[in-house]
């Protein structure tokens, strides 16, 4: 008889815990996943997908003004907010469908409910018991930040729950500045709702490279976004004409709505970690080796609640070097180098590899190759929107270190780059690619001329 009730126990049906699972069972071993909410998980239902549907929807306002340009009679728009929410709900039910089967036809079984561990091979599930397993996954994700001790912080909302707006607000305000912050400022924005985001920094996008933070702040201000910097909440206070902000700078700002993006944190409360002994780090993420292996020999953890890089692409490839390593005898280790990252602002971003600053700090004097200029869809529309690109190239080796692109398609763009660059691509060898024409990516292989940046206080 066997030893434990499965081989191995996955606590979440998200994007690391359902690639892990389904390698595992089709390697033969007996699998159980538990969900608290719906498979899929971040990705599938509050996350990834809804939002770029959200973006796709929104991003028509922007066209038909394009269209206008060109020629196109556009009778005033309207858009149907709960029509949206339906189709996108379908898709988004049609998904996690399509998440289920796959577990199931790899052979996982699937079991509803909040799990905890109740020691290191024992997970209870809330309303269906214990379970004993010979190993336990740990793929429970991440969730909102909130700043609880905020006056008023009851009064906003998260991403969570911009997805579900039962109206379309007249008008918000986003507080935060990271990636999940600009993608929402521009969503609402485009579906015509007066939009301010406020972020306490000095620009947006930290961890971007500073002239994609600097571009991109100018284009959310031309597309009609309302950006104040360096200023946070105080308060949020309702009014009977909305939600007041109270803001640092003394400034008050009404609003419909306050959304709160102020970062992600790993989702292990209530998980009961300690009592197996799993450790956790100093930003509260469980503790990993290279192989995802946490503190205790029978447990690993894969995907955002190891807090490594926060992205879907990065949790199921973490998930399948768990089976890979533990079910198929093959040790294989993620490389977190060179992942690419797109940011679905209006306009986009993509990026691969080192910024400016990284490079200078990693490997000392840099090369970099620069354009800002207006794409050719926009150039007799009246539309005054500039894109970037930069290179940032290693002066010693030559070695494309870093691409950074905000424009129409970066994030389609990006994904070419970075396999280039994973390979190691020099700059010589990059100018010998011949350009595609007339496109938006050849000024990528066409910037000859080094960028020289303007030393402090040069600036015009
Ligand atoms: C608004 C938003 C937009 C995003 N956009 C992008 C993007 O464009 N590109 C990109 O690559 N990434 C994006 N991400 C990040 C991406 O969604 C996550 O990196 C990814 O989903 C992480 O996968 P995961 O498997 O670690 O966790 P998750 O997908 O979060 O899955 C964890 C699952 O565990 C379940 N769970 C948690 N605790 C328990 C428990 N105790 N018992 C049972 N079940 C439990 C949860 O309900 C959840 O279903 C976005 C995230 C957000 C919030």
């Amino acid at each position: 008889m066997a030893k434990y009730d499965y081989d191995l126990f996955v606590i979440g049906a998200g994007s690391g815990g359902v690639r892990a699972a389904r390698l595992a069972a089709m390697s033969g071993a007996k699998v159980m996943v538990a969900e608290e909410h719906r498979v899929g998980g971040t990705c599938v239902i509050r996350g990834c997908v809804p939002k770029k549907f959200m973006v796709y929807a929104s991003e028509f306002s922007h066209h038909f003004k394009t269209a206008k340009g060109y020629g196109w009679t556009v009778p005033e728009a309207t858009f149907d907010w709960p029509t949206f929410l339906a189709e996108k709900d379908k898709e988004i039910a049609r998904l996690s469908g399509i998440y289920v089967r796959n577990l199931q036809n790899a052979g996982a079984e699937l079991v509803h409910g909040k799990a905890r561990l109740i020691d290191a091979h024992t997970v209870e599930v809330e309303g269906h018991g214990r379970y004993s397993a010979d190993k336990i996954l740990v793929a429970t994700g991440g969730r909102p930040w909130l700043p609880r001790e905020l006056p008023g912080c009851e009064l906003g909302i998260t991403s969570n729950e911009a997805f579900h707006l039962p109206e379309l607000p007249k008008s918000i305000v986003i507080a935060g500045g990271g990636y999940i912050a600009i993608e929402f400022a521009g969503i609402f924005n485009g579906l015509g709702v007066e939009t301010t985001l406020v972020h306490r920094g000095p620009n947006v996008l930290r961890g971007f490279d500073d002239d994609v933070r600097a571009h991109v702040t100018e284009e959310m201000e031309r597309r009609g976004i309302t950006v104040l910097l360096g200023c946070q909440h105080t308060a949020v206070e309702k009014a009977p004409e909305g939600l007041i902000s109270r803001l640092s700078t003394d400034h008050d700002v009404t609003s419909d709505v306050v959304m709160f993006c102020l970062g992600r944190e790993p989702y292990v409360e209530g998980l009961n970690l300690e009592a197996a002994g799993v450790k956790l780090s100093e930003t509260g993420a469980v503790a990993v080796d290279d192989y995802s292996k946490s503190s205790v020999d029978n447990i690993w953890a894969v995907g955002d609640v190891t807090d490594r890089i926060n992205l879907t692409p990065v949790a199921i490839r973490e998930g399948q070097a768990f089976a890979q390593t533990v079910f198929y005898d093959k040790p294989t280790r993620f490389d977190h180098e060179m992942v690419a990252s797109a940011v679905f602002s209006q306009p986009p971003i993509g990026s691969v590899g080192m910024t400016e600053a990284e490079a200078r700090h990693e490997v000392g004097k840099v090369d970099l190759y620069l354009a800002r200029f207006r794409p050719m869809k926009y150039t007799f529309t009246g539309q005054a929107e500039r894109s970037l690109i930069k290179l940032v190239v290693c002066a010693a080796t030559d070695r494309v270190l870093g691409c950074h692109v905000v424009g129409p398609d970066g994030p389609e763009i990006i994904q070419m780059a970075a396999i280039a660059m994973k390979m190691g691509v020099t700059k010589a060898q990059w100018d010998s690619t011949c350009a595609v024409h007339p496109t938006f990516a050849e000024e990528l292989v066409t910037m000859r001329e080094k960028h020289v940046p303007m030393a402090m206080g040069q600036e015009a």
